[in-house]
C-alpha cells in the first residue's frame, strides 16, 4: 500500500502532481484568490467549523448511519457496509458542501450564489442553503436539461431561486458551468460562484474535498465501530466530478483499504480520456483528437461529465485509487438488486458503484468475504420516473 500518498492541502498553486491549477481568464484570478483567501481562514477558524458542524448535524440531518447490508452481503459473499448519504435533508452528500460555501459566502460579506447544474441536484442544494441563509440565488442549467428534469426546475424555483436555461454548445452541464462562470466574471464584488464538485480552478477541487470529507471521516469511525477497530478491505463510490468520491477517500487514505471510483461507462474520463485543460483546470477528459470535448453519455444524468476532478487524475497516476466503469445496464440491474436484498431505493448514481461491486465480487476482483464499504452517495426518488420508463 501506498501509505505515503496524502489527499493534503495542494497549497497556493492548487496542484495534484500535473494536474489541477488555476487556468482562468485574468479578471477570474482575484476572484478565485479571494475564495481561497477566505477559505483558508474559515477552515481553521474554530467559529466557523463549529457553526458547519451543528449546521450539518441539526439541519442536514449528519451523522449518517452506515448501514450493515446483510442480505445483499449474503447474495454477493463479501461483507458490504453503507454509508448513508441518502438520509440527509435533500437526499445526497450535495447538502455538505453548500452548507460549507453559503457560510463562505456569508463570511466573504457577499449577497448572491451562481450555481451550475446538470440533472439538477446541486441546483436544488444550492437553493436550498441560499433560502436558508437568505442569499439571492441563480441557477444556470442547459436548457436540454431544464426540459429532462422539469421538476428540479420547479423546485428550485419554489426555493426561491432563479433558474436560467442555457442555450449555448450542446445546452447541457458543461456549457452551464461557461455560464455560470462568464455571470461571476461580470458580479464578482457581490456573487459567489458555488462549484458543485471537486472541479474546477483552485481552491474548489481542494475546497470542495474538503467540505465532503466529512462522510469519509465518520464512515472510518463508524465502519470501526462495526468492525472490531478494522477498516474495510476495500471502500467504493461512484465519480461524476468526483466529490463524493473524494470525500469519502479522504477518510480512508490513510488506511489500508484499496480504493475504488465507478465512472459511468459513457463518461470514463480516466478510462477513455486524455490529460487537457477544461473549467479552469487540467485533469483527464473526454476529447476528440482535435481536442473537442466530447459529450459524456449516461443514464445518469449526474454522471455525464465529460471530465473528473484533478485529484482523482493524480490518485489514478499514481495507483492509490483505482478508477473502473459501470454500464447502464449493469446499474438498471444493480438498483434492483439494492431495493429487493435491502429496501433501499439508491440513485442512479450510486448504483454504479454497487454494479461495479457485483461484477467485481462475481469475477474474484475481490475476493469472498471481503469487507466493503460503499458509499450510497443519495436517494433513488429522483430517478423514479426515469428508472420506470426503461423498465417497461
Ligand atoms: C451529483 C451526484 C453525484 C455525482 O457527483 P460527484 O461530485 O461525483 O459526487 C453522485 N451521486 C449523487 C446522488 C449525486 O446527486
Amino acid at each position: 500500500m501506498k501509505a505515503d500518498i496524502a489527499m493534503a492541502d495542494p497549497g497556493p498553486t492548487g496542484r495534484f502532481g500535473e494536474y489541477g491549477g488555476r487556468y482562468v481568464p485574468e479578471s477570474l484570478v482575484p476572484a478565485c484568490a479571494e475564495v481561497e483567501a477566505a477559505f483558508r481562514g474559515a477552515w481553521s477558524d474554530p467559529a466557523f467549523r463549529a457553526r458547519l458542524d451543528s449546521l450539518l448535524a441539526d439541519y442536514a440531518g449528519r451523522p449518517t448511519p452506515v448501514t450493515r447490508a446483510e442480505r445483499l452481503s449474503n447474495e454477493l459473499g463479501v461483507d458490504v457496509l453503507l454509508k448513508r448519504e441518502d438520509l440527509t435533508h435533500t437526499g445526497s452528500h450535495k447538502i455538505n458542501n453548500v452548507l460549507g460555501q453559503g457560510l463562505l459566502t456569508l463570511a466573504m460579506g457577499k449577497s448572491r450564489m451562481v450555481a451550475e447544474t446538470g440533472a439538477g441536484q446541486h441546483g436544488v442544494a444550492t437553493a436550498t442553503a441560499a433560502a436558508l441563509f437568505g442569499l439571492e440565488c441563480v441557477v444556470y442549467m442547459g436548457e436540454v436539461d431544464t426540459q429532462r428534469q422539469a421538476l428540479n426546475v420547479f423546485r428550485m424555483k419554489l426555493l426561491g431561486a432563479e433558474v436560467v436555461p442555457v442555450t449555448s454548445g450542446s445546452r447541457t452541464l458543461k456549457d452551464a458551468v461557461n455560464e455560470a462562470m462568464r455571470d461571476w466574471v461580470a458580479t464578482v464584488a457581490d456573487t459567489h460562484y458555488c462549484l458543485g464538485s471537486v472541479m474546477g480552478p483552485h481552491p474548489y477541487p481542494w475546497m470542495v474535498r474538503e467540505f465532503q470529507s466529512v462522510v469519509g471521516n465518520e464512515a472510518r469511525e463508524q465502519c470501526r465501530a462495526i468492525l472490531g477497530g478494522a477498516d474495510p478491505d476495500v471502500v467504493v463510490a461512484c465519480v461524476g466530478g468526483g466529490s463524493n468520491a473524494a470525500g469519502t477517500f479522504a477518510g480512508f487514505v490513510g488506511t489500508d483499504a484499496r480504493l475504488v471510483g465507478v465512472e459511468a461507462a459513457g463518461g470514463s474520463a480516466i478510462g477513455r480520456g486524455i490529460p487537457g485543460v477544461l473549467h479552469g483546470m487540467r485533469s483527464y477528459l473526454l476529447q476528440d483528437e482535435w481536442g473537442q470535448i466530447l459529450e459524456a453519455e449516461s443514464i445518469s444524468a449526474g454522471l455525464d461529465y465529460p471530465g473528473i476532478g484533478p485529484e482523482h487524475s493524480w490518485l489514478a497516476d499514481n495507483g492509490r485509487a483505482q478508477y473502473r466503469s459501470a454500464s447502464d445496464d449493469e446499474v438498471l440491474d444493480a438498483l434492483q438488486l439494492l431495493a429487493r436484498t435491502e429496501g433501499i431505493i439508491p440513485a442512479l448514481e450510486p448504483a454504479h458503484a454497487l454494479a461495479w461491486l457485483v461484477r467485481a465480487a462475481k469475477s474474484g476482483e475481490v475476493a469472498a468475504g471481503s469487507t466493503v464499504m460503499m458509499t450510497l452517495s443519495g436517494r433513488g426518488d429522483k430517478d423514479a420516473e426515469t428508472v420506470m420508463g426503461l423498465l417497461s
